[in-house]
């Protein structure tokens, strides 16, 4: 799409940042402060239902995706009007807003339903300036990357990836099912086609040293996405990790080791990339552990006065690969049968929250 504002990726460094922050990124682009509106369609989860596994990743609480709760959920549009409502109330100079249909895989539906609920929540509201989708790697067959390409046409959208490690044997703890040649696939189609590909990292998984870490991060910049964003591995109730926390079996990284492993990592990451996280965290009442990470802004004053003791910025270690991403081939979809069953088909999700009010 036509954006009126700057595209210029390197605009942050002479502005003093330390890194490429997503809402410096934003303003840029649409000339004002943009807040994003979480958004729950009613999808559900290939590694939940059984299309590829079931009872989903260890720390997601995906209680909430079987069909009886999902009836309750609101409507988009409503979803939609009340969020905006509540981003206004808090933030008084909001200029736009950016539809993010966040839990559970969001393009796992028939295509058709798909573009309905997406152009739907695009036209909700004169301010949406565009869509945030966060999905699964193994989940956007060549139907779903032309829908995204088509509405990237007209709008700002962002399709988010959750990699979260380049490692086996994370993926494995976390109950991922799926393996990262699911997310080079995946991305190594999605390049170059006008929409963001944002890449999801979770740092602290057991297991996983400081060195596999930073591979990570190195495989982020070779496989070329446009943002990325990090989080620190968090607990909370309800799920296997939580229990797993609770009972003493796993530990949380420390606050200062995840201060300098941020740091370390975006240091080898392109001073392009827009980074649209630096942790995570979850609604107090949930959250087991770390309770550190519910102090966001402590957290990214540590990480900016790290990167101020070592004289760094974002990228001050990166390499760039031996082939540039936008030179990597396009390989065929390696999608899952059993996924590509759920999408390209032409029936209808009962449970998708599609319908709108006007
Ligand atoms: S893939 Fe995403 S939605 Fe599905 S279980 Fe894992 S974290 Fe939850």
């Amino acid at each position: 799409m036509t954006i009126s504002g700057s595209n210029d990726r390197l605009a942050w460094q002479r502005e003093g940042l330390y890194f490429n922050a997503f809402g410096a990124f934003l303003r840029r682009q649409f000339g004002g402060r943009i807040q994003r509106v979480s958004l729950d369609a009613g999808f559900t989860c290939p590694n939940v239902d059984g299309a590829v596994a079931r009872g989903g990743c260890n720390f997601c609480d995906n209680r909430s995706f079987s069909p009886s709760r999902r009836v309750r959920l609101k409507r988009v549009s409503e979803q939609l009007d009340s969020g905006i409502i509540t981003v206004r109330r808090r933030y008084k100079n909001v200029s736009g807003f950016l539809a993010y249909f966040q839990p559970a895989t969001n393009t796992y539906a028939p295509v058709d339903q798909l573009e309905e609920v997406f152009r739907l929540a695009i036209g909700q509201h004169p301010d949406i300036v565009g869509l945030a989708i966060g999905t699964r790697p193994d989940c956007v067959p060549e139907s779903v990357l032309s829908l995204v390409e088509g509405l990237a046409r007209e709008h700002y959208v962002s399709l988010e990836y959750g990699m979260q490690t380049m490692h086996q044997p994370g993926l494995d703890w976390m109950n991922r099912a799926h393996n990262h040649e699911h997310m080079i696939n995946a991305i190594d189609r999605s390049r170059g086609r006008g929409f963001e590909c944002c890449v999801h990292i979770i740092l602290g998984i057991p297991g996983e040293t400081h060195e596999m870490m930073m591979q990570t991060a190195d495989e982020v910049s070779r496989l070329g996405f446009d943002a990325i964003k990090l989080h620190n591995l968090y607990a909370v109730q309800g799920t296997k990790l939580g229990d797993e926390v609770s009972s003493g079996k796993i530990k949380m990284m420390e606050q200062d080791t995840y201060v300098n492993t941020v740091v370390d990592f975006l240091e080898r990451i392109p001073p392009t990339t827009v980074v649209e996280r630096i942790s995570g965290d979850a609604p107090p009442k949930y959250l087991i552990a770390p309770q550190w990470c519910l102090d966001k802004s402590t957290l990214k004053l540590q990480i900016e006065a790290e990167f101020d003791r070592r004289g760094t910025r974002q990228g001050s270690h990166y390499v760039a690969p031996e082939i540039d991403p936008d030179l990597r081939p396009r390989p065929a979809d390696n999608t899952p049968q059993s996924i590509r069953d759920q999408i390209d088909v032409r029936g209808r999700l009962p449970v998708l929250k599609i319908e709108s009010t006007n």
